[in-house]
């Protein structure tokens, strides 16, 4: 049984650690802890000429990843004798590598940008603001898989080792002692009944044992990272991710029955019941208690942020077939790959000076990576132009070093083009806004945002996702209905303000009074009714009014020159741009037309907002392109301005008529099937995006 085990960065950066008991984990957090005393004797002072070292009772144990100076180290009590330690470090070494190499890179980049005195690290985080728990957070299921593997192979080994021997007895030469003589035959027979009863015995155990479940054993505790797992922990149960379930209302394809309707018609109070529409919606559905952000010590609320998950049958493979790999071949040590990726680093080898010629077919392929995470093609271009320009002249090593420098370029490229100019703190922006210092004749005027796009790519429902944030914050928010074209655009944010009125906030049981529509129906004029809104919302305290915008093809021109002219009349605070995830190509399209004709037609409009571009952008339906996240990187490439935030799902509406001939359309005439929250918007750490981009 192991006591401890850690993967650090050679210069002392914990990554991961876990403790097997709490004697490990108490002289672990001791200075005079064996791995401690390993770091300082045997590598820092090379006391040690072997990857073995004993002190107080253990032995302690590591390997090195070279090219991203990693070390990874198991300690365990000397007189035990553990067969499989060698093994189970060149698999976790194989395993971490391949299932985080990306983040790793991007870490070690981050780490070599410090020490080299670029001021700020490269992706705008010092190396203790890397969350490291989160990064690694599904290692260690994957850590106990590995670790239950070998021992159950070790145990297998030894049991075969001590095998009682079947000893065919030859007819010996009579004897006078006894002693040789069998008593009875070496092979026992045994009752087939009673094997076929063992055999069920042992199926209704394991059933038995099934049906509690996969859950991981209780009272872990990290050390560096904040995990432990005690003796006796579940860890040989294989640990499934849990996967959410929402409670959706029953619409489905086919005609509702007489039920159904009752359950589902809003369109009456039921007698006896004078709150019946609010007690018809499922509140807890409009929000995912997983999904909710969190309040820092100041009481501010802020959106989780997007992280870039492992796909267990990911890992699931990748750890079978290590396992099955270990038992025919030792592993080598890591080469690091990045699958595709990799394969082509490796066509680089020996110790030269890189030309044009070397780094032709390896940027070839990068391109094409690229753009098969979505990234847009010119985008794609100019980023291997510029890592293939960093690379030719250097001078490199072996294969390794040219795998670490070509991987590093690539990491350094993606994080600096995604690493944002301006400030993302949208709350700052609005708190200082709000608290600035005004001459007492003047009245406050409220922080105001325009969403802008073309339709259907979400700006209403993440307009009210942006909405419940700043409600969570404390902040008096009017919806300004500017979409006065397309038919069911001012119902649809009518029934966002209801539901989002009657969601709590932090701890009151709804938010009535901080939420408000501000809407003149259809066919008139956009920017008269952003400035009456914003007008109404100074008049009446509230302090954010979001402005919905009709969506619109970014060729249109007479179109692209109302919505300037909205922009130069009301001079919004912040023009935040809306675009889907999806698209590759048209993301660049889309976003460079929009940014040139507000500028242009702005400046022509001439009012106070002029010459008015692209504030930053908030990407939609993140949650339907997994890793292809490339339209993220397309999007600051051309603005050079941030993501804001991303949606990551959606609130479906389904219009109900409920009286036949009705034309005109009240929130009474909407039920929804909720598939996603409000609590679906994310914000975006550089490296995540970084890691999804560079993965396979
Ligand atoms: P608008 O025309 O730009 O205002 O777009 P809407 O807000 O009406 O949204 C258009 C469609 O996109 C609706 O079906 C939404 O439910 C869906 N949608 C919006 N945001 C997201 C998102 O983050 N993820 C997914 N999957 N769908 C979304």
């Amino acid at each position: 049984m192991l006591d401890h085990c850690s993967i650090s960065h050679k210069g002392g950066i914990v990554l991961w650690s876990r403790s097997f008991t709490p004697a490990a984990a108490q002289a672990a957090a001791s200075s005079s802890s064996p791995v401690n005393s390993l770091i300082r004797e045997a590598l820092i002072e090379g006391r040690t000429a072997e990857d073995k070292y004993e002190k107080d009772g253990y032995a302690v144990k590591w390997s090195f990843v070279n090219d991203l100076e990693l070390i990874f180290v198991v300690a365990y009590q000397r007189i035990l004798q553990l067969t499989y330690i060698d093994e189970l470090l060149a698999t976790l070494k194989n395993i971490f590598v391949k299932l985080f190499e990306p983040f790793l890179a991007t870490f070690l980049a981050s780490l070599h940008a410090a020490t080299s005195g670029s001021a700020i690290i490269a992706s705008g985080q010092s190396a203790a603001s890397w969350n490291f728990a989160k990064a690694f957070e599904n290692w260690d299921a994957v850590f106990d898989r590995i670790l239950h593997g070998l021992e159950s192979k070790a145990a297998q080994d030894r049991k075969a080792r001590y095998k009682p021997v079947q000893i065919s007895i030859e007819p010996s030469p009579p004897s006078d002692d006894m002693s040789t003589i069998p008593s009875q035959s070496a092979e026992t027979t045994v009752d087939e009944e009673q094997i076929a009863r063992n055999v069920q015995a042992l199926k209704n155990r394991l059933r038995g044992k099934g049906a509690r479940g996969g859950r991981r054993g209780p009272g872990r505790s990290d050390i560096g990272s904040g995990r432990e797992s005690l003796p006796g922990s579940d860890s040989d149960t294989p640990v499934k991710r849990k996967t959410k379930t929402k409670t959706q209302r029953k619409w489905g394809e086919q005609a509702p029955t007489e039920s159904d309707m009752a359950s589902l018609d809003f369109s009456y109070e039921k007698p006896g019941d004078a709150d019946a529409n609010r007690g018809s919606l499922d509140l807890n559905a409009l929000v995912d208690r997983d999904s909710l952000g969190t309040r820092t010590q100041n009481g501010m609320y802020e959106v989780k942020d997007w992280e870039f998950g492992l796909k267990d049958s990911a890992a699931d493979d990748m750890i079978s077939k290590a396992l099955m790999s270990s038992q025919t071949s030792k592993p080598t040590s890591s080469s690091g790959s990045l699958g595709a990726l990799g394969s082509l680093f490796a066509r680089l080898t020996g110790s030269k000076v890189l030309t044009e010629d070397d780094l032709k077919p390896v940027l070839e392929g990068m391109k094409q990576h690229l753009m098969k995470k979505n990234v847009a093609k010119e985008i794609a271009d100019k980023v291997c132009e510029g890592v293939g320009e960093s690379l030719v002249g250097k001078k490199v090593g072996g294969f390794q070093t040219i795998n670490a420098a070509v991987r590093l370029a690539l990491s350094n490229s993606l994080t600096r083009i995604l690493t944002p100019k301006t400030s993302t703190d949208l709350l700052l922006s609005i708190r200082t806004k709000l608290s600035a210092p005004l001459p007492s004749s003047q009245q406050r005027m409220p922080y105001s945002i325009t969403f802008v796009g073309v339709n259907g790519v979400g700006k209403s429902t993440n307009l009210s996702k942006v909405c419940f944030w700043l409600i969570q914050n404390g902040l008096r928010v009017l919806i300004a209905a500017c979409d006065t074209f397309r038919s069911g655009a001012v119902e649809q944010l009518r029934v966002h303000v209801r539901n989002l009125s009657m969601l709590g906030v932090n701890g009151a049981t709804d938010s009535k009074g901080r939420v408000e529509l501000y809407e003149r129906g259809y066919g008139k004029d956009a920017a008269g009714i952003a400035k009456e809104a914003i007008a109404y919302a100074r008049d009446h305290d509230f302090d954010v009014v979001l402005i919905d915008t009709a969506g619109r093809m970014q060729d249109n021109e007479p179109l692209m020159r109302a919505l300037a002219k909205l922009v130069a009349t009301n001079n919004p605070d912040k023009i935040i741009f809306v675009g889907e995830a999806l698209v590759g190509n048209e993301a660049v399209d889309q976003l460079t037309k929009f940014d040139r004709a507000l500028r242009d037609f702005s400046a022509a409009s001439g009012g106070v907002g002029k010459q008015r571009g692209i504030d930053g952008m908030l990407v939609t339906k993140w949650d339907t392109v997994d890793d292809k996240v490339g339209a993220a990187l397309s999007m600051t490439y051309v603005t050079g301005q941030p993501i804001i935030f991303v949606g990551c799902g959606q609130v479906r509406f389904l219009v109900l008529l409920v009286q036949q001939g009705c034309n005109e359309l009240t929130d009474d005439h909407f039920v929804y099937t909720i598939e996603q929250t409000y609590t679906d918007l994310r914000q975006l750490r550089v490296s995540n995006v970084v890691q999804a981009i560079l993965s396979d």
